[in-house]
Formats: structure tokens, C-alpha cells, sequence
């Protein structure tokens, strides 16, 4: 039986690792559970699952959380903390064996690093992890001879694909994007559109944010820097092509030419369970890729002018420092701002390149570094978005 805790558990990712948890008594029991502000999702999944410790943002949704239980009659209420300190202790639950990682945005990574520091088996899906810390994060991760197991579909397959060759036998990882809902849109088009077209991706359901990163391909330019550092690999052995079904996650290709791909349907409850029994495999009859209605296979370049997102994420992994914690920072308020209407859809890239030029050459050596570097791109983003939103509404 692994002991399992969870930061992030109402969101999209943990709420299917909890189904995935619920489908598999035998493997797993929930010790620990970190939730943002959705307290009402919380306590359900609390009677559901008895977790030990609890922790969301604010004391006071920490008693508001504790009136629920009580009013629902549950025996016995778990220990509920708050804030990053409650994070932290969900993390590093002395029960728990595994943490899935699951929180959106950077404040997962304080906790998520307490966790690998305390040697816990992590199944990363919040990908800011290692995009704004990732040379500290799996330094920390090689001392303390933790395997960090990718929960993303992609970096799963990848994971998958690598279990057939040796490290030096590997020529390159191709990672595949969808091309989100603007693929074809004409660019005029594409460059004002609406939150709820950029909302709408054709094969993914997820939260906000990574959705709107994947019509801007920002997500794929995460998941770049993520796999440059969850496998070892040069910045130029990592390339993106266009696969618009995505039945195929990614790829690896090796030094002899073959190219080993991993399939499945697009259903996270997969690549959840696979890093939670890693490295075993159990059996799943939830979930199973349909090939009655599997027709085609296409490929596309990715066209810069479309995605220039992916152009400014690569510039800020080969410039490292700063830079891919700014890149993050940037991203997440111009999404916020989009989302809100203050900027078009092509400001969200606008405001990513303005913040990267003003981003000073810094060296980082500790998250506090990190954390500050985050603060400080915020800063420049906020003032970018709100230049940008009063020019939008003079013109
Ligand atoms: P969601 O927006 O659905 O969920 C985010 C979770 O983080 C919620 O539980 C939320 O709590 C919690 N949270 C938000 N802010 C805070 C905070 N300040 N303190 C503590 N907890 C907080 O996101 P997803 O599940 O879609 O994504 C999670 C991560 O996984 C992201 O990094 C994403 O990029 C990555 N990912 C997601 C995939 C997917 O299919 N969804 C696929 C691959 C990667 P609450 O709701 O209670 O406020």
C-alpha cells in the first residue's frame, strides 16, 4: 500500500489522481491533501478519502473548512493547516512515500522542494517546478537520489520511451503539440481572439491556464525546458512537431535512426497511474485508446510567426538564469490579463518579450532566488499589461 499526498488536489490533475487512487484500494490511501481556496471540493474529497493533514491558503478557509466537516458529522476531522507552511508539511508528510505535485504555478515549488529534499518519490504534473528552478530542483533531487516521475503526457511517453535504450543512445526527444484551437486560424484572426475560442482546445480537457498556454504553445516551451532537466538533455536534442490528434504523446529517436513512440488516448488517469506505480504496471480497464476511431497520424512544422512563444522560451533556456523564471512569471499574468479582457490574445507574447528584455543576467543558487526573480517579473508584467491595456483603450 503507497501513501500518497497531494498539493493541488481540487484542481483538474488532482482530482483525477484521486479517482485514480479511488479505482486502486489495493495500491494507495490518501495521507495529505493541499488545496487552494476551493474549500466545498475540499471537504467532499476529506469524507471521502480521511486524509490525516489538510492545508488551503488562509486561516480563515482553514475554519471555514473545519465548520463544514463539522457540520457534516464526519467522526474526526483532520489536522487542517494553512498557507506555504501547510503546503510544506502536505509535501513532507512523514506517511507519505509519494507526493503528486499538482498545484498551478510557481507556489508549488517551495513545497515540492521540501519534498524531493525529504527524499519522497514526487509525480510532478506542475510544470513551474522545474521551469523556474529546474538546475536547483534536480540538483537537490540527484543528492537526495530521488527520481522525479512526469506526470505530463509528453514527458510521460518520454519517460516510457527511454526505458528502451541507454542514455547515450539517445539522438533526440521530439515532443508533439496538438497546435491548440488557433492551428489554422488566419493570424489577423487569431490575434483578437476571445477567451472562450482560446479556451475551447479540440482535444484537451484542463485548467484555464494550461489551456491558454497550449493555444499560445507557451505550454510546449515549458515542457522544453522540463524535459531539458528531467532527462539530461542539450537544448538542441529537443525538438516540437505539430500532431494534431495527439494520440501520439511523444517520441524518442535514437542514434541508429529508430524512432520509438508512445500511444494512448488523452486521458491524464493514465500517465497519473503510470507514475504511481512506477516502476511497475498495473492493469486499467478505465482507460483504453479506441482504434475503431483512430484514422490518421499528421505532422507539421511548427510555424514560428504563429507561435512565437515557443521562439521566446527556447531563447530563455539557452540564456538560463532568470530568464526561464521570468518567462513563467510573465506568461501567468498576461494569461490572467487575457482571460480578464485587458489585453488581446497577442499581447500575452508581447508582454513575455518585453519582460525577458528587461530581465537582468543573474546567476540563481537558491529558491529564495528563484522566488524573488518570480516577484520581480510579475512586477514588470503587471506594468507592461497595464500600459499595454491603456493604450488598447485610447486607440
Ligand atoms: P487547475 O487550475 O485545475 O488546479 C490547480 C490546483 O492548484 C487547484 O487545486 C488549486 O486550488 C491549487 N492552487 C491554486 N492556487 C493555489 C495557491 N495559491 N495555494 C495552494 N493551492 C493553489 O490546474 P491543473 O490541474 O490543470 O494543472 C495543475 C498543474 O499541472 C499545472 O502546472 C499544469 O500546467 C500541469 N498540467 C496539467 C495538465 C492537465 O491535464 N490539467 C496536464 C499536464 C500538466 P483551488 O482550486 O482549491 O483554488
Amino acid at each position: 500500500m503507497k501513501h500518497i499526498a497531494i498539493l493541488g488536489s481540487t484542481g483538474s490533475i488532482g482530482r483525477q489522481t484521486l479517482a485514480v487512487v479511488e479505482a486502486m484500494p489495493e495500491w494507495f490511501a490518501i495521507v495529505a491533501l493541499a488545496a487552494g481556496n476551493n474549500v466545498e471540493e475540499l471537504a467532499k474529497q476529506i469524507v471521502r478519502h480521511h486524509p490525516e493533514l489538510v492545508s488551503v491558503t488562509t486561516p480563515d478557509l482553514a475554519a471555514n473548512l473545519a465548520e463544514r466537516l463539522r457540520s457534516s458529522g464526519l467522526a474526526k476531522l483532520p489536522e487542517i493547516q494553512h498557507g506555504s507552511a501547510g503546503m510544506i508539511a502536505v509535501a513532507t508528510h512523514p506517511s507519505a512515500a509519494t507526493l503528486v505535485s499538482a498545484a498551478v504555478g510557481v507556489v508549488g515549488l517551495e513545497a515540492t522542494y521540501a519534498a524531493v529534499k525529504a527524499g519522497k518519490q514526487v509525480a510532478l504534473s506542475n510544470k513551474e517546478v522545474l521551469v523556474a528552478a529546474g538546475e536547483i530542483v534536480m540538483a537537490a533531487a540527484r543528492e537526495a537520489h530521488v527520481e522525479l516521475l512526469p506526470v505530463d503526457s509528453e514527458h510521460n511517453a518520454i519517460h516510457q520511451c527511454l526505458r528502451a535504450g541507454r542514455h547515450i543512445e539517445v539522438k533526440k526527444l521530439i515532443l508533439t503539440a496538438s497546435g491548440g484551437p488557433f492551428r489554422k486560424t488566419p493570424l489577423a484572426e487569431m490575434a483578437v481572439a476571445t477567451p472562450e475560442r482560446a479556451l475551447a482546445h479540440p482535444n484537451w480537457q484542463m485548467g484555464r491556464r494550461i489551456t491558454i498556454d497550449s493555444a499560445t504553445l507557451v505550454n510546449k516551451g515549458f515542457e522544453v525546458i522540463e524535459a531539458r532537466w528531467l532527462f539530461d538533455m542539450r537544448p538542441d536534442q529537443i525538438e516540437v512537431v505539430i500532431h494534431p490528434q495527439s494520440t501520439i504523446h511523444s517520441m524518442v529517436e535514437y542514434v541508429d535512426g529508430s524512432i520509438l513512440a508512445q500511444l494512448g488516448p488523452t486521458d491524464m488517469r493514465m500517465p497519473i497511474q503510470y507514475a504511481l506505480t512506477f516502476p511497475e504496471r498495473a492493469a486499467s480497464n478505465e482507460v483504453a485508446l479506441d482504434w475503431s476511431k483512430l484514422r490518421r497520424l499528421d505532422f507539421e512544422k511548427v510555424s514560428p510567426r504563429r507561435f512565437p512563444c515557443l521562439r521566446l522560451a527556447l531563447e530563455s533556456l539557452r540564456k538560463l538564469g532568470a530568464y526561464p523564471c521570468a518567462f513563467n512569471a510573465a506568461d501567468e499574468v498576461a494569461v490572467e490579463a487575457f482571460l480578464d479582457r485587458r489585453i488581446p490574445f497577442s499581447g500575452i507574447a508581447e508582454v513575455i518579450e518585453q519582460v525577458l528584455t528587461r530581465t537582468p543576467r543573474i546567476k540563481m543558487t537558491s529558491i529564495a532566488d528563484v522566488l524573488a526573480a518570480d516577484s520581480e517579473a510579475r512586477r514588470m508584467a503587471r506594468e507592461e499589461v497595464a500600459s499595454k491595456a491603456a493604450r488598447t483603450a485610447v486607440a
